[in-house]
């Protein structure tokens, strides 16, 4: 077989990077082909908390954030396909005693401001009216972001992937990629599981499989496998009666065309406490953990911000599904505390998941350094799913070697950790604040 872009791995990058690229491809001519080992979204992103935030400390990530919020926002209405989009308003706490998060969370709403992001700092009064039932201490600060949410995260790789096939995409589900073949310092395909498919460029973005196809070709880059862990419990009937019809706020379609244009006006009017069937995320910067209802089910997800005690996981095909006992028992305690309305509710299960790290912490998007016509898209670690519509975006232009206005290349190029040793992962931050 022969296509004109090989992309490896179908999460929420392998998808989006599917649609963008078919956008500009003639099916006819030479297809974009999409491989995936398991099923679409089998990776992280079918684990995904999904959360669409735009708080971030660099400028480049929040513009990506926010773009991309515009395309998830609207999907629906453009699409006909529901992603479950919802916009539930993110609170992000530090505690009284956490000067310099107070001061970084100033520092960042100004920036978040400038670039059209709606977000204010909110005093513990604010807080309360914001997310009822929420316990604060006196002297704990929010950055409030209404225009946050999260959507359901199989449903939109789904959804990514249905529509790329509709601009002529091939999607090859159960099929994996082998060995990429580099001749002559170019890429001109890969063995896979189903013969050799031949490709003028080639995109892996296998998420926590990528580092070893990269460098059993002879690409070797800073990623790295973890194992994060969530626990669940089920959503105070006080936060999810209030069940709508599919008028739920952020649950319609809102065109965001104006990329600077206030998101705030644009969806504004779709800010019903009523209809979400969800509290505010939460993102308790004090205590180190995030909360998002996933109200479909029922319940309530529960994560650490930092990366720090995830075990490192050296065979992702071996990932350990136990949750521990300890992480269940110190998340029901951090949700309990913060929301007493939590403390009848039951254990809703608990799940392992994988993170693809770099010494950084942001992703690695560009050519592969030394290997023409390859290009790498990884290690995304715990935010990568709000960003994946502008990665999309960004890696066709790439591609087709137009300008990149999707986002900065040089902040996510594969070359920055020239001179970057192992040990560099440990400084790993939490949640890119
Ligand atoms: C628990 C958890 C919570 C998260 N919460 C958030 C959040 O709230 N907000 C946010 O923005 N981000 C979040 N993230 C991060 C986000 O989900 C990831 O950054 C994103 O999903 C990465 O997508 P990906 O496509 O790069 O990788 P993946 O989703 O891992 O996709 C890689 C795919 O490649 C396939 N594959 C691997 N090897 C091969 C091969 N050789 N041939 C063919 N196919 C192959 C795999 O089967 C897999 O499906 C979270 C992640 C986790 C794990």
């Amino acid at each position: 077989m022969r296509a004109k872009i090989l992309i490896i791995g179908g999460g929420v990058m392998g998808t989006s990077i599917a649609l963008k690229t078919a956008q500009k491809c003639d099916a006819l001519d030479e297809p974009v082909v999409l491989l995936e080992k398991g099923a679409l979204a089998a990776g992280s992103s079918g684990r995904s908390g999904a959360i669409l935030r735009m708080h971030y400390a660099d400028q480049v990530v929040a513009m990506m954030a926010r773009d991309s919020l515009r395309e998830f926002a609207g999907f629906e209405g453009r699409t006909g396909r529901s992603i479950g989009f919802r916009r539930t308003g993110i609170l992000l706490l530090v505690g009284a005693e956490q000067a310099d998060r107070m001061a970084q969370l100033e520092k960042n709403i100004e920036m978040l401001t400038s670039i059209g992001i709606r977000s204010s700092l909110v005093d513990e009064g604010e807080i309360r009216d914001l997310f009822p039932g929420l316990h604060v201490e006196e002297g704990t600060v929010g950055a409030w972001e209404p225009d946050g949410g999260f959507l359901e995260p199989v449903k939109t790789v789904e959804a990514f992937g249905a529509l790329a096939r509709s601009y002529g995409a091939v999607t090859r589900v159960g099929v994996g990629a082998e060995r990429l073949v580099v001749e002559g310092g170019r890429i001109t395909g890969a063995e896979t599981t189903r013969g050799t498919i031949h490709a003028e460029s080639v995109v892996v973005c296998a998420g926590a499989w990528s580092h070893r196809l990269l460098a059993e070709a002879g690409v070797e880059l800073p990623l790295r496998a973890v194992r994060p862990e969530n626990h669940f419990i089920d959503l105070p009937r006080t936060y999810h009666e209030a069940e709508q019809d599919g008028s739920a706020r952020g649950e319609g379609s809102v065109d965001l065309e104006d990329p600077l244009e206030a998101l705030s006006e644009q969806l504004s009017g779709q800010l019903d406490p009523e209809s979400t069937r969800a509290h505010p995320v939460l993102i308790d910067l004090e205590t180190g953990f995030y909360a998002r209802c996933h109200p479909d089910d029922h319940k309530t997800r529960i994560g650490r911000t930092d990366y720090e005690s995830d075990d490192v996981v050296d065979d992702p095909d071996a990932l350990d599904e136990e949750v521990s006992s300890e992480m269940k028992a110190w998340a029901r305690e951090q949700l309990c505390h913060r929301v007493a309305a939590y403390q009848r509710e039951k254990d809703a299960g608990s799940e392992a998941a994988l993170y693809t790290l770099t010494p950084d912490s942001q992703a690695i998007i560009g050519p592969a350094p030394g290997v023409q016509g390859l290009f790498v898209v990884s290690g995304f670690s715990g935010h990568g799913f709000k960003l994946a519509p502008a990665v999309g975006e960004g890696v066709a232009q790439m591609i087709f070697g137009e300008a990149v206005s999707a986002f900065d290349p040089d902040f996510f190029s594969p070359t920055r950790f020239a001179s970057t040793d192992a040990s560099a992962f440990e400084s790993t931050g939490a949640f890119g604040l």
